[in-house]
């Protein structure tokens, strides 16, 4: 992937990695800001985070893990079996809608989290609104948008 070619925010599948049963499991690019150009703050990140890996198990079956990209640009979603673009970037926009409604943000103390004062529910939605009004492509190119 050339991160310099992308426009964000879209989803990619980036593999489906079959094991020795016969298993699947899909791992996902969920990229919400432009790379190199502009990057979610920890906080704000964080709470999107605790938020989506909360939501998006409601909006679609076989979520193994959603976790944030170290560059601060998006998420990395991992399911089994194999699901299209279409209907991850679906679940996608159903679960930021409801962090637009939420009120506060999962699992936020000392037991169930390991950084739970660096945490911004006002952050959080400030970039998803933003990525929700901008729509978000099942093409990397933007192109579906
Ligand atoms: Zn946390």
């Amino acid at each position: 992937l050339d991160h310099r070619k992308v426009v964000a925010p879209y989803v990619r599948l980036c593999c489906t990695l079959e094991g020795e049963k016969g298993d699947k499991v899909s791992k996902y690019d969920l990229r919400f800001t432009q790379p190199n150009v502009e990057s979610i703050p920890t906080a704000a990140l964080h709470a999107i985070e605790h938020l989506l890996a909360h939501h998006i198990r409601e909006h679609i079956d076989g979520v193994i893990d959603l976790s944030p990209m170290g560059c601060r640009t998006g998420f990395y979603l991992s399911l089994w079996g194999e699901k299209s673009v279409e209907e991850v970037r679906d679940a996608l926009v159903l679960s930021l809608q409801d962090v637009m409604k939420a009120e506060e943000v999962p699992a936020a103390n000392a037991i169930q989290c390991g950084n739970y004062r660096d945490l911004s529910l006002s952050g959080a939605k400030e970039y998803t609104s933003k990525i929700l009004s901008e729509g978000i492509s099942t093409s990397i190119y933007g192109e579906d948008r």
